[in-house]
């Protein structure tokens, strides 16, 4: 092949060029740009090591009250940003919880700590009888779940239910809140605490409409009514809040409710 050079009628001046070593040879077989990007490794590396701690910190609620610049959630707003850890910085702070969680968008009252014993206990919980204006009598749940739980029935739940029902939800069935046990079900995590344990899940039977029918995830998820729509519907909803949300799709264990809580998990199924 003739070189490039040669049809320019250019040829390099070899001859007067100092003959050249086998280092510069090697040298210069590393082209720059990656000796510049060998040296931004570490540096690169440490900054996502930097952002991923934070990114913990703030999805874990670990971040100090007073250091952490996320303002309070308001019930009233819809379609809050970064929620999930505005949600987490209530974990450990009773405070925001009292400003948050106030009439009338809900009725939580505090209830005592119960220091965890044996993995299982609670610490900064509500005794809560509605959110959004749905009954929902739930004894014992973390103040972040009841957060959780009023965001989604006071928004995004009515939504649906208007949207595919054409009327209001008045009231949620619960199927439980706190309970000292392990995970039901699951083939890998039988011997883990399930969230239940500390009172930081809670499960959903059935809804009651404003016109007094009763929606239930046991008799109506399957097939393809538009009571099954509404559920669906109402089951991914609430993935916009609780980190894990399970239903009939998930396993046989809830066949008949929906399990929804705010532990370290992510799964929407
Ligand atoms: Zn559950």
């Amino acid at each position: 092949m003739t070189p490039l050079w040669a049809l320019h009628g250019a040829a390099p001046d070899l001859a007067g060029a100092p003959p050249l070593s086998i280092d510069a040879v090697m040298q210069d077989a590393v082209p720059a740009t990656t000796k510049k990007r060998r040296s931004r490794v570490p540096r690169i590396t440490l900054l996502v090591l930097v952002l991923g701690g934070l990114a913990f910190a703030f999805r874990q609620g670990l971040v100090p009250a007073a250091l952490n610049p996320l303002p309070a959630l308001d019930l009233g707003g819809a379609n809050p940003w970064l929620v999930d850890w505005r949600l987490a910085a209530m974990k450990y702070n009773p405070d925001l919880c009292r400003r948050v969680l106030v009439a009338p968008h809900t009725d939580a009252q505090p209830i005592a700590d119960s220091p965890l014993r044996d993995g299982c206990g609670w610490t900064n919980a509500v005794r809560m009888s509605q959110a959004g204006g749905v009954r929902a009598g739930f004894d014992k749940v973390t103040c972040e779940a009841a957060t959780a739980l009023a965001l989604w029935l006071e928004h995004d739940l009515q939504d649906v239910a208007q949207a595919i029902m054409g009327q209001r939800v008045t009231s949620v069935q619960s199927y439980g809140t706190y309970s000292c046990r392990n995970i039901i079900g699951a083939k890998f995590w039988k011997s883990r605490r399930s969230e239940h344990a500390t009172a930081n899940a809670l499960d959903i039977g059935a809804f009651t409409l404003a016109d007094g029918r009763s929606i239930s995830v046991r008799g109506q998820w399957r097939g393809d009514g538009v009571e099954a729509r509404f559920l669906r519907a109402a089951h991914d909803s609430a993935c916009r809040y609780f980190r894990v949300v399970l239903g009939p799709d998930y396993n046989a264990e809830h066949h008949d409710h929906f399990h929804l809580d705010r532990g370290i998990g992510w799964l929407c199924r």
